[in-house]
């Protein structure tokens, strides 16, 4: 049976708690055997990161060490241009080509997920698990509102490979990276919104001052 992979994207600017247990809820309700953690090079989306792609890379190899199911995975970083999630898909589906794949997003992105590029073919590479976002009340579009209601999975659908959007609650950690930089920027201390390893390295690379 091929192994069942689950796909984190973000920013990772830098990677905390909001990230690492939801994903591990993800992990296990669903049963996948490992999760890939995606930094992104440039977001189309959203302003550019402060921390470089190397030093958000070296900050989530300390917070997955102790994990071995977490995958840091730097494809992203090796691409031309702005990254999009539908090649990243396409290249997960290369590599892996008979594996259930599962992409995962906070409720916040799925929101909004009708202006990524080539958004209504992502179902074709991969599955999309929605993880509700504390204080999220996800008002969808209409149209993702209505492609969500057309492909929401039921339980028997795990044995397929792409195609299907499972909403999966997961613990509530209200923890963003905006919020850990804007403390680092007021000297105060973020100790227990993410790991203490990446805590370490944020002060000896001096980020988010
Ligand atoms: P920023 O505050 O800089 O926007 P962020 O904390 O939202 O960053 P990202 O790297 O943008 O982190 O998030 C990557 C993915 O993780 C997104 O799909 C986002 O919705 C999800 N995510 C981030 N924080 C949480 C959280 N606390 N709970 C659930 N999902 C989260």
């Amino acid at each position: 049976m091929a192994e069942s992979i689950g796909i984190l994207g973000g920013t990772f600017d830098p990677i905390h708690f909001g990230h690492l247990r939801p994903a591990l809820d993800v992990l296990e309700q669903l049963n996948l055997d490992r999760i890939h953690l995606i930094p992104s090079a440039r977001p189309p989306h959203r302003e550019q990161p402060q921390a470089t792609p190397e030093q958000r890379l070296t900050m989530l190899h300390l917070a997955v060490k102790n994990n071995e199911q977490f995958v840091v995975d730097d494809r992203e970083l090796h691409r031309e241009g702005a990254s999009y999630t539908i090649d990243t898909l396409l290249s997960f589906r290369q590599d892996f080509p008979d594996s259930p794949l599962y992409l995962i997003l906070g409720s916040d992105a799925f929101s909004h997920i009708q202006t990524w590029h080539h958004w209504d073919e992502l179902l074709d590479f991969a599955h999309i698990v929605v993880m509700q976002r504390p204080n999220e009340t996800v008002a969808m579009p209409e149209q993702v509102e209505h492609w969500f209601e057309q492909h929401v999975a039921n339980q028997d659908d795990a044995k397929l490979k792409s195609g299907k959007i499972w909403p999966i609650a997961v613990t509530q950690l209200a923890i963003s990276a905006t919020d850990i930089r804007s403390k680092i920027s007021q000297s105060l201390n973020p100790q227990f919104l993410l790991p203490d390893a990446v805590i370490q390295i944020i002060g000896m690379l001096g980020l988010y001052r």
